[in-house]
């Protein structure tokens, strides 16, 4: 019996439309950024049906989409390259439950005088919108909000924060690595939300490519120091020849997960409920859902069995469930997202992150009954 995978949260496999796509682009020869042969042909085009597939799912431009190895490149080019680019000013908005990617690239920048501000959020995950109005002024570099939590879902209120920003003359940047495909993100409706880091692994695509979204001003190119010397690819901002094979499956991975959104959510919100209700019969008040609020996104259940260490647990689980404590990305630490919503030490050392796919079956789930 294979274990029933419940980590999506941290990467999905990837779907078969795009494997077949990505597979007739491995024969792709030739260099696409070569001016004076035709071998590239295909590989150019294909990058550029790609860049317009995330492009139209986005609401921004084909141009303004910058190509990194994935949402932490997105985010360290961001910010980094945003400070870098605009040294006269040194106070970063951040959120108390960023992804360490943001949180500890805004920390890095700290040695070089920048003074980071962490807004507190609520017991939902829902940023103080109070503190934001009264932190943000004219010496603040940009404000970074992560748009769906990694470990609770918390969807932001993003046009709030960004007609904030707008009125305060802030950038506005949003890691939406987990928001893609689960809510509508269109740049076009946004005044201030200029920047965005999506990756392809968390949406059924190849891993190892992602993007960063960077709006031009009126056409206008924005000033950001890339992160990569020598090369002059992705307008400038990313060095590197391009693989277009893991591009052409993150064209496709981003064209089908944002064509299905309801669709998506409805299977996502009818397999959470009975994955909710198998759990609860089975083990009925040992169970505590963190984040039972409505302010978030389907298919991602973050939940304590009570008085159970998560890795001790996750260990025991793993035959049956493949799951894990949160965040991937900083394993070693305790939530730093499940204390910013008022969590003790306890209960976070009793939590586990269970996330669906959109291609699990209730009859997947019958696997829960032997835990
Ligand atoms: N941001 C968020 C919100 C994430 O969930 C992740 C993946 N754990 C990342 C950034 C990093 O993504 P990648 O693996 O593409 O670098």
């Amino acid at each position: 019996m294979r274990p029933l995978y419940l980590d999506t949260a941290a990467t999905t496999p990837i779907r078969k439309e795009v494997l077949d796509e990505m597979i007739s682009s491995l024969n792709d020869f030739g260099n696409s950024e070569a001016r004076y042969y035709s071998f590239s042909e295909n590989a150019k085009k294909n990058i550029q049906v790609a860049r317009e597939r995330i492009a139209t799912a986005l609401g921004c431009n084909s141009d303004e989409v910058i190509f990194t190895s994935g949402a932490t490149e997105a985010n360290n080019l961001f910010i980094k390259g945003y400070a870098e680019a605009n040294p006269h000013k040194k106070k970063i908005i951040i959120s108390k439950i960023e992804h360490s990617s943001v949180r500890e690239t805004c920390y890095y920048l700290k040695k070089y005088g920048y003074n980071v501000v962490e807004i507190p959020v609520d017991s939902s995950g829902l940023i103080n919108m109070d503190i934001l109005k009264k932190e943000i002024n004219e010496q603040t570099l940009f404000v970074s909000i992560i748009a769906v939590n990694n470990e609770i879902g918390t969807i932001q209120n993003l046009k709030e924060i960004d007609a904030v920003c707008y009125e305060n003359n802030v950038p506005f940047h949003s890691d939406a690595t987990q928001a893609i495909g689960k809510i509508d993100i269109k740049l076009n409706e946004y005044k201030a939300l200029n920047f965005l880091t999506f990756s392809s692994h968390k949406i059924y695509g190849p891993k190892g490519i992602g993007a960063l979204i960077v709006k031009k001003a009126n056409g206008i190119k924005v000033d950001l120091a890339p992160l990569f010397h020598g090369g002059e690819q992705e307008e400038g901002y990313r060095a590197g020849t391009l693989s277009n094979e893991l591009i052409v499956g993150f064209g496709k991975a981003t064209e089908l997960i944002t064509n299905c959104i309801q669709r998506n959510n409805d299977i996502l919100a009818n397999l959470e409920k009975t994955l909710l209700q198998k759990l609860k019969n089975k083990f009925g008040d040992y169970i505590k859902v963190n984040n039972a609020f409505s302010n978030r996104v389907y298919g991602l259940i973050n939940l304590q069995f009570i008085g159970q260490n998560n890795m001790i647990l996750l260990k025991q689980m793993s035959p049956i469930v493949a799951a894990s404590t949160g965040s991937a990305c900083s394993i070693s630490k305790p939530s730093n997202v499940l204390a910013a919503i008022g969590l003790n030490s306890k209960e976070i050392s009793y939590s586990i992150r269970l996330s669906l796919s959109i291609f699990n079956t209730p009859d997947d789930l019958k696997i829960i009954d032997n835990l």
